[in-house]
């Protein structure tokens, strides 16, 4: 009997043997004889599922080729538990759903990034600035909060990060520290794949290894396994959801193209938020979303001189009152009706609307702060803004993105964000620029340095191209707003 773990060595090479004919006649397009194989070697060390799923997804590749998708699909997802956050892996299984659940679905292109009109010194200067507050949060303990920055370089500067390094060490590092041990051993890889000789890699690569299979600390935290199938599907890519994980009383489901979480709403809850928040915004005091929506919405309307603006979702905040007073052509929008009625008693009709009231009125600037998170139709909110946008108009707004990881540890001390059950989609960069190039909008995003708000990022959504220089330079990280 041979030991497990081992393969005698006669079989071993009868196994590579066939493993390499296999993937010879899957290069020739032979998927039957190739499938042929990858089952044989399968059914003979069926350990190989969990130890090689590379082997696996060969297999499902050619299952795919042959028509075969249900089969195809099972494969994929096999391959995924053991490689939950495999960038390939994942692409497959959307190929997938869009070959089994549907002809109309709308693969999510890459928008092209229109920070090409901004320099590369200017682009690298951005990366490095948020880079650096990265390493000063990694530094000072606040593992999670640096991933939030380290993370928005490596998405957001493709061209700059490759040439940072030591930026996949440091996230390598953060991840090991919040034992997302997975993550952090790939981030390693990365590094290495940039620096093959870096010593400090390997050890660490090593050290993560150790940690992850002894003792206490063997549960990976950050692991998540979004295998299992859920009943939602996403609204932007219209492919089936995977079950992310059971939080806060709710399920979340995430897309496995753009990665927009959603939390279940059934119908009488739908309505519920629909009907808004009596509440919404009502502070006594000049609340701090109150203070950096003006200054968001200031940056665009003095900088570039604007004048029409929508103020969406803006509850009781007296930012209405005092734009009005600075002689900007302002109109407030909100869900709770009575609040509507008072602030057209307060400020005269058509100074609010309601959502599904508002007329054809087109706006150089649309704020919507602290907003997003409340959308249960994401793709037909964002929509409506894009619809009331001017040529060359902006959407201004900030939301808690998903940082990799469960819900339950965002990068916050606070972690109630995603507690309120109002809070239903949780947005990521990947998913906002989906939906924004879908609405032929371009996208920016900024964060602040306060403390304990790694998460809050501040999004700009905008039409055309002239003012491009200017959002695109804006500053990476504002200092001081909340
Ligand atoms: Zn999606």
């Amino acid at each position: 009997m041979n030991q497990p773990g081992t393969i005698e060595t006669g079989r071993k090479d009868r196994i590579v043997g066939l493993y390499s004919q296999a993937r010879q006649l899957a290069i020739g397009r032979d998927y039957a004889q190739a499938l042929e194989l990858y089952d044989k070697i399968i059914a003979d060390v069926p350990r190989l599922i969990f130890e090689t799923p590379r082997i696996n997804y060969e297999r499902a590749l050619c299952l795919k080729a042959l028509g075969r998708i249900e089969q195809a699909g099972q494969a994929i997802r096999s391959c995924l538990s053991v490689q939950p956050d495999d960038p390939e892996f994942l692409r497959f299984l959307s190929e997938i759903q869009l070959a089994k659940h549907s002809t109309d679905a709308m693969p999510v292109v890459d928008v092209q990034h229109p920070g090409a009109s901004v320099s590369f010194e200017r682009r690298t200067s951005q990366a490095l600035e948020l880079c650096r507050h990265g390493l000063a949060l990694a530094k000072s303990g606040e593992h999670t909060a640096a991933l939030a920055f380290l993370d928005q370089v490596l998405i957001e500067y493709p061209d700059v990060a490759p040439k940072m390094m030591g930026l996949q060490l440091h996230k390598g590092s953060c991840l090991r520290a919040v034992r997302r041990f997975g993550e952090a051993a790939q981030a390693i890889r990365n590094e290495l794949s940039l620096d093959p000789n870096n010593s400090r890699c390997r050890k660490l690569l090593n050290d993560i290894q150790r940690e992850s299979e002894c003792g206490d600390l063997a549960r990976d935290e950050g692991k998540f396994a979004p295998v299992a199938a859920s009943s939602m599907r996403c609204e932007l890519c219209n492919l089936q959801c995977l079950v992310f994980e059971r939080q806060f009383e709710r399920d979340w489901h995430i897309c496995p193209n753009c990665n927009l979480i959603r939390s279940d709403v059934d119908e009488s809850q739908a309505k519920v938020l629909d009907k808004g928040s009596p509440s919404g915004s009502k502070s006594p005091t000049y609340g701090a979303i109150h203070r950096r929506e003006e200054f968001f919405c200031r940056v665009f309307l003095e900088q570039l001189k604007l004048n029409d603006i929508l103020l969406y979702g803006i509850g009781w905040s007296p930012v209405y009152k005092n734009f009005k007073e600075a002689g900007y052509n302002v109109v407030g929008c909100d869900l709770w009706r009575p609040l509507i009625e008072e602030r057209n008693k307060q400020f005269g009709q058509g100074a609010f609307y309601h959502r599904d009231d508002l007329p054809d009125m087109k706006f150089d600037v649309i704020s919507a702060f602290e907003v997003f998170e409340h959308f249960v139709r994401p793709v037909q909110e964002v929509q409506l803004l894009a619809n009331h946008l001017k040529d060359n108009g902006i959407i201004v707004g900030c939301t808690d993105f998903w940082h990799g990881g469960s819900l339950s540890k965002h990068p916050n001390p606070d972690r109630s964000y995603w507690v309120h059950k109002s809070h239903v989609t949780t947005w990521t960069w990947k998913s906002m620029n989906a939906v924004a190039h879908q609405f032929g909008l371009k996208t920016y995003y900024c964060k602040t340095n306060k403390r304990n708000f790694a998460a809050k990022v501040f999004f700009v959504m905008y039409k055309g191209s002239k003012y491009d220089q200017f959002v695109q330079g804006l500053p990476k990280i504002f200092y001081d707003v909340w």
